[in-house]
């Protein structure tokens, strides 16, 4: 294969995005000796930062800096991806709000091919990458050729790629900056608006029982407040939970909703769709109760118990009470 393989990383306050390691992971599925060059934007003390961590993780990162590239803007970050990537470049990019917004158009400029949501890739054949993706909301796996002879871009689902072992590189830095020029954009930077964190943070905490549509009714949600309280937990939900006004928005967990951090993540009565999984990092112990056993949180839980949740979580709660010495109601 002569294309070479990049990754657009994304960053906040200083610190990587955990898409990083997936991106690297997608590229690997490629070609499982090559790595990406990691391409980063940014401005100020911060993006520093960001380069030199990079380091860890890929073997060249090529830094671009300008003051306009402080905050993310899909239009001024098109611009320099157009100026600064060889001809026949593969650009692997994560398909979150950013990457939707960044890639279709960027494909287009490039003249290169473009697959968005990618969650696994089957390696090369014949000039093309063979990638997987879904259609019909997940219903649907399909298998698709995409012809590298131009170059591509693929954005790749958040989640769908873990790097087996740690970061062991040790990167070269390169500014690329120069090769930028002037940035011109009609999109401006206003503000940043920092979501209401609500009554409970529920990124802030070790342990989350999550409840999902099959905890049926808003008066059940209790057997979950129960248990958490018993843990020293928090509860967080689904997007039905809160559609239903079950729960607060400040509760939810997915790809419209919060991105948690927990240890251990115990999913009550939730189906697992991607656009839920989407909002859980840095690899929980998942714990799945689920009364149908074909759900497909199952196929990602590290341990699944296939019972009815309003029985289990009550049963589950007194069991704990009684092994921390509490008062069993
Ligand atoms: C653009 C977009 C963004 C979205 N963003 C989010 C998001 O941020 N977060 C999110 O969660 N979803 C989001 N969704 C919705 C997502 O696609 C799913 O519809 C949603 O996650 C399903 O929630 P659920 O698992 O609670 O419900 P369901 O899919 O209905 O699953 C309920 C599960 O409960 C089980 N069950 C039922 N009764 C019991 C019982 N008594 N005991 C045990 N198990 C039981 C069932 O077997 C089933 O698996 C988004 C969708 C779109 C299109």
């Amino acid at each position: 294969m002569t294309n070479r393989m990049f990754a657009y990383i994304g960053h906040k306050g200083g610190i990587v995005e955990d898409s990083a390691t997936e991106l690297l992971a997608a590229a690997k599925a490629i070609d499982a000796v090559g790595s990406p060059t990691a391409i980063v934007t940014g401005w100020g003390p911060d993006f520093d930062v960001v380069c030199e961590s990079l380091r860890a993780s890929f073997p060249e990162i090529w830094k671009i800096t300008h003051p306009s590239l402080a905050y993310a803007n899909a239009e001024l970050v098109r611009q320099v991806l157009v100026r600064v990537l060889p001809p026949q470049s593969i650009l692997f990019v994560s398909h979150d709000h950013f990457g939707i917004d960044l890639s279709p158009g960027l494909s287009v400029k490039l003249n290169a091919a473009f697959a968005s949501d990618v969650l696994a890739i089957e390696g090369v054949e014949g000039g093309s990458v063979k990638l997987v993706r879904q259609e019909f909301g997940g219903q649907v796996n399909a298998r698709i050729r995409c012809d590298i002879s131009s170059g591509a871009v693929i954005n790749i689902r958040p989640g769908a790629f873990k790097i087996a072992a740690g970061p062991s590189a040790s990167g070269t830095v390169v500014d690329k900056s120069a090769a930028v020029g002037a940035l011109a954009a009609r999109r401006r930077y206003l503000e940043t608006i920092v979501a209401e964190t609500g009554d409970v943070d529920i990124t802030k905490h070790n342990v989350l029982i999550s409840v999902g549509r099959g905890i049926q009714e808003k008066d059940n949600i209790a057997i979950a407040e129960e248990l958490a309280e018993s843990l020293g937990a928090a509860v967080s939900c689904s997007r039905p939970v809160v559609d239903a006004k079950w729960m607060e928005k400040s509760r939810q967990v997915g790809s419209s909703g919060k991105t948690v951090r927990p240890k251990v993540y115990i999913a009550c009565g939730i189906s697992g769709a991607f656009q839920h999984l989407a909002g859980i990092k840095g690899s929980p112990l998942l714990i799945a109760i689920n009364k149908n056993p074909k759900a497909p949180i199952f196929q990602v839980a590290d341990v699944g118990i296939v019972d009815d949740i309003l029985e289990f979580l009550p049963e589950l709660t007194n069991r704990v009470r009684e092994a921390r010495g509490m008062v069993v109601k």
